[in-house]
């Protein structure tokens, strides 16, 4: 479709057969004309962008400017829908990436060779401030006011902290009644968010908070916000960027709405129509078992994009049975504790792109991971351990090789959820039971028990000696 925009970004919907065209002018989150998501999308040849990546290092000697630190906008050529000066950050991803192999081993991986992306980092703790940084610079464009999210509890931390800081928008967070991580929930509320509590789980908010937006014309930054998706692409970048350029092998992520997976397929595949990279690394994406609708419709169904041409009716049927059924999305990695992960398209096109594959892991095999993330390196919450675990299950099949290079996708900050992870290495088996027992979790493999001692000089000595 002929492009009549004269601005070299825009908005265009993702299903080929409509491909409208929308000016970056519109807060929008379906396409209207067909229902489907959106792609903020460039007319690269009209834009300045470098002629390799390493030309990115030119910002590191920067850091006096704010959007060169930003770990967002010193990547603003691929992502250049704002002017650079009117880019929101508060100091968005700072974040690191370790070879670890002591995980690696745990894993099935030889040295060197698994890295971990600590995106846990980021300002409120996990990578939702990527998107973020890119959600508030399109609000500010408009000049919304006010801005809303349904969350499972990060993306409402990390907007809630946009407001605070930045002071240009006002937050409205609706999330499910006792299904948020008492750290995220605190941030929400410590951010002076005014925060909704719906009696129902995240689906339920998330339908709400669309309905309502639309009502009160509040600027929604779920993921099915195109924009958050861009700033989310810059995880990618600052992998490649710690890898010296070098593309790796597997891309692991855990899979809840689907908004990170979508974003780095869309920055791989860019970067590849750029000529920045020759080849593009496999995706593959991490569902909780009890969270797995990705992985039903992709592996067990064989859902494809299949270039624009995916099996909606099967995607329908597959929600349709789920309601009749009652099942409703259960896991302890509450991050990805979703049932309608609402850019399931997108997905689908990023596992196209990418060659991906999705699994899915169970609420033992995720805290089994995350203690040995905690053990060796800097702990992460519950679903981003999903990634370490789905790793672990893609060696022993053979899909990935031990030799291959691997990045692990580590969402959130370990602080996040200190319930689950207490309860994991508690030596009360009450409290195990209560918070991980009626998750079908039966062990804790890697449990680092605290040692009780009377407050005794020598019964303390005598402890350290026998544990120590
Ligand atoms: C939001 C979130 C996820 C899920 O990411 P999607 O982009 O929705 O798939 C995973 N882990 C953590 C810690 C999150 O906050
Ligand atoms: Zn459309």
């Amino acid at each position: 479709m002929a492009i009549s925009i004269t601005d070299p970004s825009f908005q265009q919907c993702i299903v080929p057969t409509c491909g409208a065209t929308f000016s970056l002018g519109e807060a929008l989150v379906a396409c209207p004309r067909c229902g489907n998501l959106l792609d903020v999308a460039y007319q690269w040849d009209r834009l300045s962008v470098p002629g390799k990546l390493a030309d990115f290092e030119a910002q590191w000697a920067r850091r006096d400017d704010p959007h060169a630190a930003s770990g967002v906008w010193r990547f603003h050529a691929l992502l250049p829908f704002a002017p650079r000066d009117q880019c929101v950050t508060v100091g968005e991803g700072q974040t690191l990436l370790h070879a670890s192999d002591g995980v690696g081993q745990y894993v099935g991986m030889k040295p060197g060779r698994l890295f971990l992306q600590y995106e846990g980092m980021n300002p409120s703790g996990s990578f939702k401030d990527n998107g973020m940084a890119a959600a508030f610079t399109h609000a500010r464009v408009l000049g919304a006011k006010r801005a809303a999210c349904a969350s499972t509890g990060n993306t409402s931390a990390s907007l809630a902290l946009y407001c605070s800081v930045t002071r240009l928008l006002k937050a409205v967070i609706f999330v499910g009644s006792g299904k948020i991580a008492f750290g995220k929930l605190s941030q929400a509320l410590d951010y002076g968010a005014l925060t909704v509590q719906i009696s129902g789980d995240f689906d339920d908010a998330m339908a709400r908070v669309q309905e309502v937006s639309r009502d009160l014309g509040l600027y929604l930054v779920n993921s099915v916000n195109p924009f958050r998706l861009e700033g989310q692409k810059t995880i990618m970048f600052r992998v490649l960027e710690a890898l010296r350029w070098e593309v790796p092998d597997w891309i692991v992520v855990p899979g809840g709405n689907l908004g990170n997976s979508s974003a780095f397929g869309k920055a791989f595949f860019e970067l590849r129509e750029l000529g920045l990279i020759s080849r593009i690394p496999r995706l593959a994406v991490i569902n909780a078992t009890g969270a797995r609708t990705l992985f039903d419709l992709h592996e067990e169904q064989g859902v494809r994009w299949n270039n624009g041409k995916p099996n909606l009716p099967a995607i329908d049927e597959y929600h349709a049975q789920m309601d009749a059924a009652g099942r409703r999305a259960s896991t302890i990695a509450s991050a990805i504790e979703i049932n309608r992960p609402v850019n399931l398209l997108k997905c689908l096109r990023a596992l196209e792109w990418t060659n991906g594959v999705v699994r899915h892991a169970s609420d033992q095999d995720i805290l089994d991971a995350k203690a040995q993330v905690g053990a060796g390196g800097m702990g992460c919450e519950p679903a981003s351990a999903a990634s370490v675990a789905g790793v672990k299950a893609l060696v022993t099949e053979g899909v990935i090789q031990p030799d291959e290079r691997v990045v692990c996708i580590l969402t959130g900050h370990q602080l996040k959820d200190p319930k689950a992870t207490v309860a994991y290495h508690s030596t009360d088996q009450d409290q195990f039971n209560e918070v991980l027992g009626s998750r079908g979790v039966r062990r804790a493999a890697f449990a680092n028990r605290a040692v009780a001692v009377p407050n005794d000089r020598n019964e303390i000595i005598k402890a350290i000696r026998l544990y120590g």
